[in-house]
């Protein structure tokens, strides 16, 4: 089984993807978890190109493009495997990041992205998708800080960088995606605390998990 975290930069998907892998081990559950971009070593260069070379003009279309080669290398070397091997993968982002930044915020367009990325996950969809919603004006720009300093810093450069508006256009983005498909992506109010949080998407992932 795959399944995916996505939200705002923020919204602890990190976080939450750390308490969940806890729970699985503690059940003995052979599981990976991985993030886009990034989860291969492709992927690692691909996102050093993304966030860590501010002298870089990237296109909003040449940007999609990089985020679905690193999707492909993903799906393809370390998510069908491990799926293949009956492990449950979990990741931080998937392809809904990729239709609600590049597709919507960005504006290269929902529907081409999606297409995109289906042929980059090899039309692999998550079988369980959380959504951790957040009101960007009240994203917490300090939480986490201490998980992956390199990446919040390359994160926050990037909030940094874009609008309230951008941020306002991708929390409806991710909504909508929520509404068309409510049997796989499940919302969460990410204002509550981890804990409460944690316990929701305990329940989510043990009721899909005895499906
Ligand atoms: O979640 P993570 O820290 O890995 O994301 C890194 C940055 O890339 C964040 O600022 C996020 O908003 C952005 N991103 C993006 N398009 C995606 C996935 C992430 O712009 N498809
Ligand atoms: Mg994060």
């Amino acid at each position: 089984q795959l399944i995916s975290f996505e939200g705002l930069d923020g919204a602890g998907k990190t976080t939450q993807l750390e308490l969940l892998a806890g729970w699985l081990r503690g059940q003995d559950i052979a599981y990976i978890q991985t993030r886009e971009p990034g989860g291969t070593s492709l992927g690692a260069e691909i996102r050093h190109l993304l966030f860590g070379r501010p002298e870089l003009t990237i296109t909003p279309l040449a940007e999609a493009f990089l985020f679905q080669a690193d999707r492909a290398q993903h799906f393809s070397s370390l998510i069908l495997p491990a799926l293949e091997a009956g492990k449950i993968v979990i990741t931080d982002r998937c392809l809904d990041s990729s239709i609600a930044y590049q597709g919507a915020a960005r504006k290269v367009g929902e529907e081409l992205v999606k297409h995109l990325s289906l042929i980059a996950t090899q039309e692999h969809v998550p079988d369980l998708t959380i959504l951790l919603d957040l009101d960007p004006l009240l994203v917490n720009r300090r939480t986490a800080v201490d998980q992956d300093k390199r990446s919040i810093r390359e994160a926050q450069s990037r909030f940094d960088r874009e609008t309230e508006q951008f941020h306002r256009r991708l929390r409806e983005a991710f909504l909508r995606l929520a509404q068309a498909e409510p049997e796989r992506i499940k919302v969460i109010d990410a204002s509550l605390p981890p804990e409460q949080i944690h316990q929701k998407v305990l329940a989510l992932v043990i009721a899909q998990l005895d499906k």
